[in-house]
């Protein structure tokens, strides 16, 4: 059979589903996202696509389909498992002139969609005489090797602060991979998931921004001269940190220097380890029940020095959870001014260690003991400290843990 390939401008068009079950489900965000004015008709609808109705994404008509329903539209949607139904649909869109996908039959289809892979402002469509399956295997191929070897896109432009994530070089979103293999240049950190930066192209800028010598706030100054420096002469260029740029991460002050200097600046949050390294221990920093709040807190100043920002004492009256970040070395100062304000010293506190490496390690202990027994058990930084009673929850939770 022979196939007339075409991508469709179907913004603000209107485009009518029929049913509102599994198969809907899996086609109607595609519509959605593509601009289209959807109208769905059936007489019930998944929660998923009533969610979309709700907010006003889609229009549905509760009812079975009529005929006339097809007048107007410029695409239609089968998405029925009764054939004789779905054969009604067929013949009105036929006689409407309007094409007809049809996911129950392909042979009785007058429009097939396609299997689709995006990449920024690329896409390609896959179709193989209507084999969906192989379809979907060369439209995997055709993804991997764009993963590999990204073509340059206009949209790259700038300064992207990209999160790395907490360790595991899974955990970097998906389009802060994408970003990643675009860059020209490349500024990274201590905590970035180094295997990420193995895989960057041989003539990729490679910037160690641990190396900087100079003392940490010149070193910041200098960070921040070089992400416009280069953003200024037309490359692309990915900061990327470890967790997420704007927690700790002096992703702000890199935001400001970029838009202080008319540089755009593109930002893509990053798994943190402030909530990462508790689940991966098995702690939830939130629990029905146990705690309806979490605090992120940076240890790295005492609280009785006088640059601290922190309100301990107020700390120290919450229920909720504490996650403690840089705190390993003030651990013994943190703790004993939690206690001395109110905190019980039995209070669950777990430390994490380089949670989603291979290196991850875990102690649990009280907030009266802990200071001891993280020195006695050896664990180092990177780490976060968790306190609160939402670490008795992880005794259950880690026997499941794989
Ligand atoms: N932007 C980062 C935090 C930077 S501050 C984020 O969002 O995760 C550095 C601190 O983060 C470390 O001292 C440690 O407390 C914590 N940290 C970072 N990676 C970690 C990991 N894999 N496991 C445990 N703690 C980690």
């Amino acid at each position: 059979m022979s196939l007339y390939p075409l991508a469709l401008r179907i913004a603000g068009r209107r485009v009518l589903v029929v049913g509102g079950g599994t198969v809907a489900t899996r086609r109607v965000p595609g519509l959605i996202a593509a601009g289209a004015q959807v109208e769905i008709v059936a007489p019930e609808l998944t929660p998923a696509l009533q969610a979309h109705v709700d907010a006003g994404r889609a229009v549905w008509t509760p009812r079975r389909f009529a005929p006339g329903d097809v007048a107007g539209a410029w695409l239609v949607h089968v998405a029925v498992d009764d054939p004789q139904a779905a054969a009604q649909v067929s013949e009105a869109a036929e006689e409407h002139r309007v094409f007809c996908v049809r996911a129950d039959d392909r042979d009785a289809a007058t429009a097939w969609t396609p299997a689709v892979t995006r990449h920024g402002q690329v896409t390609v469509a896959v179709t193989d005489g209507g084999d969906r399956r192989r379809a979907m295997a060369v439209r995997d191929l055709v993804a991997h090797a764009l993963e590999a070897a990204p073509p340059a896109s206009p949209e790259f432009k700038g300064v992207a602060l990209v999160g790395g994530g907490p360790g595991d070089p899974e955990l970097i979103t998906v389009k802060g991979r994408r970003l990643l293999a675009a860059a020209d240049v490349v500024v990274a950190d201590r905590l970035v998931p180094g295997i990420l930066l193995g895989e960057l192209r041989p003539e990729v800028e490679l910037i160690d921004a641990a190396k900087i010598p100079y003392g940490p706030s010149a070193a910041q100054e200098e960070i921040n001269r070089i992400l416009v420096d280069r953003a200024t002469q037309g490359k692309f260029v990915v900061r990327l940190k470890g967790g997420d740029n704007f927690v700790f991460g002096r992703g702000g002050e890199e935001a400001l220097a970029c838009a202080q200097a008319g540089v755009p600046v593109v930002v893509v949050p990053g798994v943190t380890s402030s909530i990462a390294a508790p689940a991966l221990a098995g702690i939830p920093v939130t629990h029905r029940g146990v705690a309806h709040e979490f605090t992120v807190v940076s240890g790295h100043i005492p609280p009785d020095h006088p640059d601290s920002l922190v309100d301990w004492a107020a700390l120290a009256r919450l229920r909720g959870t504490l996650v403690v970040l840089m705190g390993l070395k003030n651990l013994p100062a943190i703790t004993a001014r939690l206690i001395a304000e109110g905190r019980s010293a039995d209070t669950p506190v777990a430390v994490v260690q380089e949670g989603s490496t291979a290196h991850q390690r875990s102690l649990r202990s009280t907030l009266g003991a802990v200071t001891g027994e993280t020195a006695a058990a050896g664990i180092r930084p990177p780490a976060v400290v968790v306190i609160g009673d939402v670490v008795a929850v992880a005794e259950q939770i880690t026997p499941a843990l794989g």
